[in-house]
């Protein structure tokens, strides 16, 4: 039996174990995946405690992604967006980070090629940082806009294609929407439980844009429903999440796991 596992805190609510279970069932892995309970302070031992175990993998959730970049060897791309969310063991310990993967997938699965298009990115958190190196490397123009327009212009820097990436402040959003093709929203607003806010309304959408939101928990969030009302195409946040544990599933197995059946497993546990 192989194990691995999801760390974090807190790490209850984690979907990673449903759906990485799922998959090893349906291709007959003898592998077992749990959540791990772990603080920032004890990852470093968790992390070379796994190793010593013998884990096939493991994934990082809040508050580790960031902590683990002092850990374990990391990619490029984790290095650049300061996280990684998926830790390999055979090759000494690596990190990578399969969440702008995951993002570009599902859009990709809803029929949406970023590359030339208008991307307004909402939010430069953890997320959001991982989505904008994503686009923008697939040839996106991400405007990056956010509460605190500090972090998004930071983070439009560290970006820094061609300045095809530019960030700012939410006062504009009504403008800004009107330039964008998809509006991707990466902030908690309109998660569990507060799941009557959004930070867009269905008078700011154009019937031609695309909206991702990449909270999850609601499946059916207040954004979504403000952008069906506007004719707007809407894309949810469980496909990131699928794709962004099925990518780190081929990283630590070789193997392509069952898309539909980790969506299915996710959206059975949501619903
Ligand atoms: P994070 O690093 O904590 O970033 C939070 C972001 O939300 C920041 O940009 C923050 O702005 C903004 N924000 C928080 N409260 C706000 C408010 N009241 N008004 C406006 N903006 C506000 O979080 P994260 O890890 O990026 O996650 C963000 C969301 O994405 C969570 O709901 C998470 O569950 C979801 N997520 C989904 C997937 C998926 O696979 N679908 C993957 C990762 C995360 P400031 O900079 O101003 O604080």
């Amino acid at each position: 039996m192989k194990l691995f596992g999801v760390l974090g805190d807190p790490v209850s609510h984690s979907l990673s174990p449903v759906m990485h279970n799922a998959a090893f069932k349906a291709l007959d892995m003898d592998c077992e995946y749990q959540a791990f309970r772990v603080s920032p302070e004890k990852l470093y031992n968790a992390i070379h405690g796994a190793n010593a175990l013998g884990f096939g993998g493991l994934n990082l959730t809040i508050p580790l992604k960031e902590k683990a970049l002092e850990i374990v060897k990391p990619t490029e791309l984790a290095k650049k967006i300061g996280a990684v969310n998926t830790v390999d063991f055979r090759n000494g310990i690596t990190g990578h980070n399969t969440d702008g993967f995951g993002a570009l997938k599902a859009l990709e699965g809803g029929g949406i090629h970023v590359n030339g298009k208008n991307v307004l990115l909402i939010g430069a958190g953890g997320a959001a940082r991982a989505i904008a190196f994503t686009l923008a490397e697939e040839g996106a123009k991400v405007t990056i806009a956010n509460r605190t327009p500090q972090r998004a212009i930071f983070l439009a820097k560290d970006v820094g294609i061609s300045g095809k990436t530019t960030g700012c402040g939410l006062d504009d959003l009504n403008e800004l929407i009107n330039n964008s093709d998809i509006l991707i929203h990466s902030t908690a607003i309109g998660m569990s439980p507060k799941v009557s806010e959004t930070i867009v309304t269905s008078d700011m959408m154009h019937r031609d844009l695309v909206v991702f939101d990449i909270v999850y928990n609601p499946l059916n969030t207040r954004l979504l429903r403000e952008a069906r009302k506007a004719g707007a195409k809407t894309i949810d946040g469980v496909m990131m999440l699928v794709y962004q544990g099925a990518e780190a599933f081929k990283i630590w197995t070789g193997k392509n796991p069952p898309i539909d059946i980790m969506e299915k497993a996710v959206r059975e546990r949501l619903s």
